[in-house]
């Protein structure tokens, strides 16, 4: 391993999880709010520097994939609306967010069941916003909130921010176990604490790759509501199904104990920072106070560029490309880990979203492994950074969006070499 490596991978462990972003070097650490002890780098960010360099094959980083956005008809959509809507587009505007994109989401969201009136709308940058403005508005220090193990490393990156204590809850090929939910909410409440909410990302989750099943969807909705336990649905990659219609959203059956958080960054592009946050009318107020206080207002600009793409381009032809494009590599990852993969590796089939979840052979620490693989230029994110606990060792993500069919087999390729190795040592 070079030394540039071992110091980039160093300098990854050492601001990574779990630490205290303080270093004795920090001459303001006196100063900090307690809460920055909770504002860590994610082991996805400090894994970047390595992961981009050119000879390595990325299956770590979540980026959509953009290049098949006709940039010419975006960068069109963008010239006409500072011609004709200019000086509104660079204007402070709404705190809640731009009139028209909010009817506009409400017609995204119908196609996954969703009857919504956009007065319920909150735009945010990006959904990612949204989890910080819904935590910010619930949860005091200590609250519990509930996720699958494992789950959204950004979402527990505010999670821990909010000094919320998170419950992982077991998952399986059907996605959460409804059992395992029930087991949990019993014992956080026996022990007198409460549950702000249950954070879950129902399609093609990430990192784990599994869908809800229908018949779950109905029981989740119930013990949820049985137990007075509100629902944080995270729903970005939902219109990325391979296979068939949209799955109707939790929301679509319950209106008032599901908060939906959507986005345009899988189905559009991240660049524009547009996501957004249904919920029930008085919760919409609270968030809507929390947004101003946070940013004034969303960005004008990015919002009535959405709405303008909306608009004028075949925006629901241009994700069934998406769909294509995505489905393609996903089926280039499967049959590379077929083909190459040493028998006691697992991993799941995942109809839709970005990534595939692999479980290692016994006895295989994917952390302790990533300077190795890296090396042979391969990267993955190790499955402990999708955990607040320190679980998920034998597991990592891999991810299909970003690279092509020819580089995911390559990658699969070198990965396996890795892990052939290792059972060897
Ligand atoms: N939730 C999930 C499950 C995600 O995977 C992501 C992005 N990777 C986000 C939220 C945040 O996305 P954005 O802020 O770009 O909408």
């Amino acid at each position: 391993m070079s030394e540039q490596t071992r110091r980039e991978i160093g300098r990854a462990e050492s601001t990574g999880r779990g630490e205290p972003g303080r270093t004795r070097l920090d001459s303001y650490v006196d100063r900090y709010a307690a809460r920055t002890n909770g504002m860590t780098a994610s082991e996805i960010r400090a894994l970047f520097s390595v992961a981009s360099r050119p000879e390595v094959v990325s299956l770590a980083g979540g980026m959509p994939n953009i290049s098949g956005l006709p940039l010419d008809v975006v960068g069109q959509a963008i010239h006409d609306l500072v011609q004709t809507n200019g000086a509104t587009a660079m204007q402070y505007g709404s705190g809640q967010g731009d009139p028209t994109l909010r009817e506009q989401i409400c017609d995204v969201m119908r196609l996954e069941g969703i009857e919504a009136h956009p007065d319920d709308v909150v735009v945010t940058v990006g959904s990612q916003q949204a989890v910080d403005l819904v935590t910010r508005i619930f949860c005091d220090p200590g609250d519990v909130v509930i996720c699958e193990a494992p789950s959204y490393v950004g979402a527990l990156g505010v999670f821990r921010a909010y000094e919320c204590d998170v419950v992982h809850c077991e998952m399986d090929s059907e996605g959460l176990v409804p059992s395992a939910l029930r087991d949990a909410i019993a014992t956080v409440q026996a022990q007198g604490r409460r549950i702000k909410f249950l954070y879950t990302i129902p399609n093609y989750h990430n990192p784990a790759g599994v869908t809800l099943s229908a018949e779950r969807r109905t029981e989740i909705l119930e013990i949820c509501r049985e137990a007075d336990v509100l629902v944080l649905e995270d729903n970005p990659y939902g219109l990325l199904g391979f296979d068939g219609d949209p799955i109707p959203a939790l929301r679509a059956d319950e209106a008032d104990g599901v908060i939906y958080l959507g986005s345009f960054s899988k189905t559009f592009a991240p660049g524009f920072r547009v996501g957004w946050v249904l919920a029930p009318h008085a919760v919409r107020e609270k968030l809507v106070l929390a947004q101003e206080s946070a940013t004034l207002c969303p960005p004008a600009f990015s919002q009535m560029a959405v709405s303008s793409y909306l608009t004028h381009h075949d925006w629901l032809g241009q994700i069934k490309q998406f769909r294509e494009m995505y489905r393609e590599r996903r089926d280039a990852m499967i049959g590379a880990l077929d083909d190459l993969m040493p028998a006691a590796a697992r991993w799941n089939v995942p109809a839709g979203g970005f990534y595939v979840w692999l479980t290692l052979p016994d006895g295989l620490d994917a952390k302790a492994m990533l300077p190795r693989a890296v090396t042979a230029r391969v990267a993955y994110v190790p499955g402990t950074a999708f955990f607040a606990d320190g679980f998920g060792a034998q597991s990592m993500r891999l991810s299909f969006c970003y690279p092509t069919a020819e580089r995911i087999r390559e990658g699969v390729r070198r990965l396996t070499g890795v892990i052939e190795e290792e059972l060897e040592l």
